[in-house]
């Protein structure tokens, strides 16, 4: 299941964010909203809608990882092109 990085929406793999695909920093920086590998530093024009839900979802769900991977595939499931806009 994906996750979206906070700032510029790009999908992640949540096993490859939490077990090898970034180094510890990237990781705490991908959790806080200050960019993946792909954006940190980078200038990002517009935020995405499934980076805004999955910093809202994040805060609700806190440590449950699965939990809001999980709530964002329900949402990407009910909100099809929208979620990607
Ligand atoms: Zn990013």
């Amino acid at each position: 299941m994906d996750v979206y990085c906070k700032r510029c929406g790009e999908p992640w793999e949540l096993d490859g964010v939490e077990h090898g695909d970034m180094t510890d920093e990237e990781r705490s920086r991908f959790w806080k909203g200050e960019g993946c590998p792909s954006c940190y530093g980078e200038p990002v024009e517009k935020r995405p809608f499934r980076a805004e839900a999955t910093a809202v979802l994040h805060d609700l769900l806190g440590d449950d990882l699965d939990g809001l991977a999980a709530e964002l595939e329900d949402a990407e499931f009910l909100l099809g092109e929208e979620f990607w806009g």
